[in-house]
């Protein structure tokens, strides 16, 4: 236990995911001993992105704008939808360059034991993209999880009366992994691969 501002400052570093009390103490006092200008640099980045950064109104990923980056621009293939857990997932998909559509970003995935069910994700909106007809394809890039591979299957089950095809990637992605820890051949590989869901 610290005197007053370094504990407050491990203790709020403590609450990141993924920080444990030791990291956060060493986060802690590498702050301490930087210069004062990076110290300021990262503050600013921390509330610059609270104040700018938001949600894009169609897919869900970030944006700062009304929409985001990939859902202005016209050259994406609005006819084919990717749908991915997070934002990292859009990001890590980007980088394999094999895919041309837009994106459904639902906000994570459906998990009984962390009381995270359907309503909890960005399902309703997907639904309302899909009710013109004009995407023809899902392609299901949740996580290769426990998580992951129910809500594919929900979703495969909820838009099937839509008539649309709904695939889903192609094996040799590590099982029980994340999606954005996979490496970009696997993963584009994965992209062409992909199959048709039949549930
Ligand atoms: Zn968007």
């Amino acid at each position: 236990m610290y005197e007053g501002a370094v504990q407050g400052l491990i203790d709020e570093l403590g609450r990141l995911p993924g920080v444990g009390p030791k990291s956060a103490q060493r986060i802690a006092f590498h702050i301490l001993a930087a210069d004062p200008e990076d110290v300021r640099r990262l503050a600013a980045a921390l509330i610059e992105v609270k104040e700018k950064v938001r949600f894009c109104t169609v897919c869900g990923n970030v944006a700062e704008d009304e929409q985001c980056q990939i859902c202005r621009d016209p050259r994406r293939d609005p006819s084919i939808v990717c749908v991915v857990e997070e934002s990292k997932d859009v990001v890590a998909i980007e980088r394999t360059r094999e895919f041309r559509g837009r994106y459904h970003v639902l906000g994570g995935a459906i998990s009984p034991i962390e009381g995270i069910g359907p309503d909890e994700l960005r399902i309703k909106e997907l639904m309302t993209r899909l009710a013109d007809g004009s995407i023809t394809e899902l392609i299901i890039a949740t996580d290769p999880n426990l998580e992951g591979e129910a809500t594919a299957t929900y979703l495969a089950r909820l838009v099937k009366p839509m008539g649309l095809n709904v695939t889903r990637l192609a094996s040799g992605l590590p099982v029980g992994g994340d999606l954005e820890y996979a490496d970009e051949v696997t993963l584009g590989r994965a992209f062409e691969g992909r199959r048709l869901l039949d549930v």
